[in-house]
Order: C-alpha cells, then structure tokens, then sequence
C-alpha cells in the first residue's frame, strides 16, 4: 500500500510536494481527492495527483484533512491540467484551479439536504381508527403519509394532507412518524417540461457527415472533423444524432457553444432529444449550489451529457466518446484572463488524452481550422444547402457614400433598407437590425473647442446613454453625468458623435412610429430574464423590429424574420488586428444567416462606405472559399498565424514609466535567450495605451515552434522579480490584440 500522496497545492508554488497519509485515510486517499496538507505555518488546500511508495523528502508530514473522499480529477483531466500549464506558460496550480469550479474545490458547499417522514411501523386499520378518535388532525395526517407508502418530504405531506408543521411534529413526537434527510438536486430547469423530439430523415450531406462521426466514435479516433455547414443546414442535427449513437454505447458526450449562443433555445432542442437528467448545463448564471449539483452528477455518471460554455471543456463527463465544438471560429472560447486557454484547441487535446471523437461545427470556420482541413491534420465535412433546400439570404450592400452624396449627410437607415422594413411591417414579418456597438452616440463632442470627453481611467472616448443620461466608460465601467456644456470652455453647443444601438433604437421608432420596437444588447439586458423574455415576445410576433448587438447575432432560428440590416459593416474592420478581417466576415455571415430561416425568402442589406472592402463582398455572395484563400495568402504573406504562432506579454502598471521600463528590461533578457528562427519585436505601447488605470506596454514574439518558445519564457520570468506595482502576463496564441 503506497502511503505517500503527492499534492499540488492551491497556492502558486507549482512544486508538487510529498505527504504521508494517516492510517485512518489509507485506501480513500486517492490520486485526485482533495486534501488540506501543513505548509510552512499554514493549512492549505491541495489536489493529490500521484500515490507513492518513497516521499522525495525524508520527514515527510501528515495530510491534516481529507476534503472529499471521491476523486474530483481524473487521470485525464489532469494529463490535460500538465499539458495546458506548458502550453500557455502558466503554474499548474492555476490550470488545476481552472479546472475544478470554486465550489468543488473548496469542498464548503455540499448537497442539499431535505427533511422526508415516513410511518416508523405497521399500523393496522384498528388502530387508526382508535386513534381517529383520540386525535382526528394527527390521524388524517399520519392516513396520509402512510398512504403514500414511500418516504414523502415534509413540505409535501403538509401541503397533501392541509395541515401544519406543529401537527406533523406531533406525529414525530410519539413515534409514530420518523424524518429523515435525503439528498435533494437542484435543477435550474425543474419547472419546465419538453415536448419531445425525435431523429429527423437526414439528407445525403448529413448523411456523411454522420457517418463519419459515427466511424470516429467506434474508432475511438481522435482525429478533428471540420464540419463545415453553411447557417441552417442542420449541423445540430448532427450532433444531436451524433450523441444518441454514444448514448447508446455506454459513452458520454460534452457540448461547447459560446456563452453567448447558450441560449434556452439551444438548451432546449438537447432537452427535447435526450432524456432531460441525463444533461448537466454548465454556464455562468448558475449558483454556486446548481453547479456543484451539476458538476457531481456528471462525475458520478448520474448526467452523461455535459453542455456549456469555454469552462465546460473541463466538465468531467465520464467514459467520454465525443466532444462537438459548436461556433468553433468564436473569439468566446479564448479565455483572456490567466491561464488563458483557447477552449477549441483544448478540446481537441483532451480528446486525444480521452481518445474520444471530435467535432469542430461553424458555417465561417476559422481560419486556423480550415488550414488543418486543407493539410489534412482535420478531416473535413460539408453541408452546402440548407434544409428543405431554402435558399439562402440575397445581400444587397449599400454604398453609404452614394447616400452622403445623395443627402450630404450619411443617414443612420439608408432609403432603401427603410422602404424593405416598411414593406416587412406591411407584410406581418420581422426584421432585425445589427450593429455592434451599444449606446447613444460613441462620444461626446464640444463644437467650439473640439474637446472630447475621454475616461479618466482609459485612453478611449466615453459613450453617452440616453436613457440613462450617463457617459460611460465600456472598458472599465465608469459612468458620470452627461455635462450639458463644454467641461472645458463651457460652450452648451456640445454635440453628439457616433451611434449606437439606442440612437437606432430611438430613430426606428421615429421613422416607423406604428412598429413595436424592441433593443437588446449589454444595457438593455441586465435583468436576469429579460433576455428570455425579449426572445419569447419577438418569437409570438410581438415584436415587429428588434435592434441588437452580437447578442443577436448568432443561432437564433426565427421563421418569421425575412429581412436583416446591418447598419454599419465598417465597425471593427478598421481595428489595428490581423483578425479585424476574419472576424468581420463572421458576423457578416452570422447575422445575415438569421434571415428566411423559414419558408419565406430573406434579404439582408449591409450598409457600408467600404463596400468593396473583400470581407464584405465574399459575405456577400456567401463565398466561403474565397474569402479564405485570399485571407490565407495575407496571413502567410504577412507571417501571421496559422502560418506562426503568437506569444504576447503584456506588461502593465499604474506608473507609466515602471511599466515601460519593466517591459524593457524584460525585452533585454529575451532578446539575450531566445533561439534563432524567433522574431522579438520592440516594446510598445498597447493599441489601448490606458485601460482600467493602467498603462500597458505589449511585448509580441513569433514562432514555429512555441512550446519552446513558451518554456524559455517562463523560465526568464520566473527567475527574474517585478516590482511589485507591475503585472506581467503571457498570452500564448492571443487573440486581444488591443
Ligand atoms: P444549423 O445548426 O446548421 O444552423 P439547424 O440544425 O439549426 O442548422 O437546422 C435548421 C433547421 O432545420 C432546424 O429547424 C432543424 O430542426 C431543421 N432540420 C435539420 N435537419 C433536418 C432534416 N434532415 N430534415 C428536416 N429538417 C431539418
Ligand atoms: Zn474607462
């Protein structure tokens, strides 16, 4: 019997240390239970992650307390915790914390508990009767409980037999009734029900594609497969049917979509297909006590489906036979705080230490993806038309330039895209208008002097919001008073620049003053419900026309909607990011693909006064394809990923000159270790000099080889000490350029 546990401690010291275990612990503790262990003076948390017959030091001292008896890491989960530290260049004590929910690390929340009474013995008829008598109340209650037969909760009875929790207690207090407690799960969809669905006919191109899933799973072969499948052409089904096939082999399955697509929508259509507890939905507005009833019911094998967000591509999904990545293009996965994982690329190492299958969905996937489909690291599936053979949405762009020239002002909605909604409000359809960006106007402006209101903690202009009558700060979340003058020349003819989704909110209202109109973005969402809500009313029709940012961008699947218009595509091309291109034909794509989604013909309108920029002119004739071959051959041109890979550091301080001498001097020693065939680049200020009061200095390197890379890095850092007011951090393959 091995009598020494190696820990990983919670603390950020990343050696793994030795401890004995007590005799009253030998055989429950297990590699993966949780421990707390002595540290110098202190009690610390700890995850074991080997048994050993031999501790690597002499005297090596007692565990002091077993925090669960049951694994919370399995072997894999931990392989994928030592490869993810490596990898992104971080302490494996922080890629363990991220694997494991606060809540089921600290081990202070258990399950719920709920009182059940039952009858203590056999009572015959005879004796109710006499004790009817004696006592009618208790007896009707005692009839009704022993009725029941099983253990009933005691709320339950009381509400069953109308009575009071003094006469129950009675009961209890003479024996004749005895409570218990009984683990109770807390199901954040208890008080719904699903109509349920069954597997659908696929077409020849489902057809494939399933089947090549299929061959992964039973091959347990770990290999990506792209699926490529243009908005609404059933790439759901897919996975739907996908996962049946590993149900039915005794295998498990977790499902990553972004944050922003876990919709009830799309939570629903899994509801409706499986068995509704054999889910676990993992997502960021669960309570502490859901997530750890979700998290336990997928360890114990009780939920075989785990479906979540970036986080969930840690879900402990037992005996797991595929992993499917819904949207993988979607920046979400990127976690932009330490460690900071890409949840897709994660995902397809998790599945070659599971060796599980793998699918990798998007109708724009992105363009490292699409690279390995090319190369052949991936294989590749396609669906090129949509179900029932729906034609996909006609694009019309319009030259805002032509409009400025037409009305020497550029107008918010140009004619053409106002007449379509007048003639959809005629017709009883719906309409969404897109634009990425909230608020009123994008600044604030004072007419004599030019002055414009900026963040006091941030280098960016602040947004005015109507409503509210507030700027505010979209990076650090300051918000002030709108000034009705000039807070430097105290002229009032300040003026508004910009717009923002509540300008158009307010301008569609006016120009279409019968419509019901309705806004959804980060402002007007902050109830917890209103999102659903929203959705609900704009799916009965209640809703003519609703404006929203990429909230409503992405998988909403709504027949009626037979125009979409983008009310300015040039947000977000012009961003100093390889990717402003990429990401700019995504949304394109994404958006315009939640038009004609039923049986009648959409149309979109792109209003741009750079209409021939490539991104929105592939979005527009819905060419894959070309955008990405033009796209890959800038990428390679220019030496961008996936060509190389990225390492950014980041270097930030409230001190401007710490920071930047911090970042030089940090830039020296790199430069002094560093391999040929890696390209240092000088020290810069980030794009955003200033954000949240800090100010930021960027290192970026490039690389063909970056676990090296990665490894030379942390060991410079790590032997060289910050002052203590700058913050350094390390972004493997970046994607926050900014
Ligand atoms: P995607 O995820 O590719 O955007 P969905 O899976 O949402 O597409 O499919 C779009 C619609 O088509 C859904 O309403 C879905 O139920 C339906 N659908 C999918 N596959 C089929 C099929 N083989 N036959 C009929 N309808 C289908
Ligand atoms: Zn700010």
């Amino acid at each position: 019997m091995q009598q020494y546990a190696r820990v990983i401690t919670d603390d950020p010291t990343d050696k793994e240390l030795d401890y004995s275990i007590p005799p009253t612990w030998a055989g429950k503790v297990q590699i993966g239970s949780r421990v707390k262990v002595p540290l110098r003076s202190r009690e610390i948390l700890a995850t074991v992650v080997a048994l050993v017959d031999t501790p690597s030091v002499p005297n090596a001292k007692n565990i002091s307390a077993l925090i669960s008896e049951s694994p919370v890491l399995n072997y894999s989960l931990l392989t994928l915790a030592r490869w993810m530290a490596n990898y992104y260049c971080c302490p494996v004590e922080s890629a363990v914390r991220s694997l494991l929910p606060e809540v089921i690390r600290t081990a202070k929340l258990g399950f719920k508990q709920e009182r059940v009474v039952s009858a203590t013995r056999e009572i015959s008829e005879t004796e109710l009767g006499d004790f009817q008598k004696k006592a009618p109340r208790q007896a009707h209650v005692l009839r009704a409980a022993i009725e029941v037969g099983v253990p009933i909760r005691w709320r339950e009875l009381q509400q069953n037999a109308g009575t009071t929790d003094r006469t129950i207690q009675q009961l209890v207090d003479r024996g004749l009734l005895r409570v218990d407690l009984e683990r109770s799960e807390r199901d954040p969809y208890a008080n719904e029900s699903f109509i349920p669905s069954t597997p659908m006919a696929l077409n020849p191109d489902q057809k494939r594609a399933l089947d090549l899933v299929v061959q992964s799973v039973d091959a347990r072969d770990y290999r990506p497969i792209l699926l490529h499948g243009i908005t609404g052409s059933g790439k759901t089904e897919i996975y739907l049917q996908a996962i049946d096939h590993c149900l039915k082999q005794g295998l498990g399955a977790l499902v990553l979509v972004p944050e922003i697509s876990l919709t009830p929508q799309t939570v629903e259509r899994f509801k409706m297909r499986f068995q509704v507890d054999l889910i676990a939905v993992l997502h960021s507005h669960l309570s502490a006590g859901e997530r750890h009833d979700e998290w336990h019911k997928l360890n114990t094998g009780k939920a075989r489906i785990a479906i979540g967000a970036r986080s969930a591509v840690f879900a402990p999904v037992q005996r797991l036979g595929l992993i499917v990545i819904d949207e993988e293009h979607e920046n979400s996965y990127k976690q932009e705080e330490t460690p900071r994982y890409h949840a897709r690329d994660l995902a397809v190492v998790r599945a070659q230490i599971d060796r599980c299958a793998i699918l990798l969905g998007s109708a724009t996937p992105s363009l490292e993806s699409y690279q390995n489909a090319r190369t052949g690291k991936y294989r590749l599936a396609l669906l090129t038309s949509r179900v029932d053979d729906r034609q996909l949405p006609l694009i019309r762009v319009i030259d805002m330039r032509q409009e400025y020239l037409k009305q020497k002002h550029i107008p918010l909605i140009s004619g053409n895209l106002a007449n379509a909604i007048e003639a959809r409000l005629t017709a009883k359809e719906q309409t969404i208008l897109f634009l990425n960006r909230r608020g009123f106007a994008t600044s604030l402006i004072c007419s004599q002097c030019g002055f414009v209101c900026d963040c006091p903690n941030c280098s960016v202009a602040l947004t005015f919001h109507q409503g509210e009558n507030r700027l505010k700060c979209h990076l650090c979340g300051h918000a002030s008073v709108a000034p009705r003058k000039c807070p430097k020349c105290a002229d009032p003819s300040i003026r508004y620049s910009g717009y923002g989704t509540e300008k158009i909110e307010g301008t569609v209202r006016k120009l279409f003053p019968s419509a019901t109109v309705a806004r959804m973005d980060a402002d007007s969402m902050t109830r917890k419900d209103a999102y659903r809500q929203t959705l609900r009313e704009f799916r009965t029709g209640k809703i003519d026309i609703l404006v929203g940012t990429q909230m409503i961008a992405k998988g909403l699947d709504f027949p009626n909607v037979t125009l979409v218009g983008i009310i300015n595509a040039d947000v977000g091309l012009y961003m100093p990011d390889f990717r402003a291109g990429e990401r700019t034909f995504q949304l394109l794509t994404q958006v315009a693909g939640r038009a004609g989604r039923g049986d009648m013909a959409g149309e979109v309108f792109v209003q741009s006064s750079t209409p021939f920029s490539p991104s929105i002119q592939f979005a527009r004739h819905h060419n894959f394809e070309g955008f990405f071959e033009q796209e890959i051959e800038v990428r390679e041109r220019c030496d961008y990923p996936p060509f190389i890979h990225l390492l950014m550091i980041h270097v930030r301080s409230e001190h401007q000159r710490l920071a930047e001498f911090t970042a030089e001097t940090l830039h020296r020693r790199i430069n002094e270790q560093i391999d040929a065939g890696v390209t240092l680049h000088a020290v810069v200020p980030a794009p955003i000099e200033r954000s949240k009061g800090f100010y930021r200095y960027q290192i970026l390197l490039r690389t063909n080889a970056i676990r090296r890379l990665s490894n030379t890095i942390r060991s410079i850092i790590d032997k060289l000490t910050f002052p203590e007011e700058v913050r350094v951090a390390v972004d493997v393959d970046p994607y926050q350029l900014l």
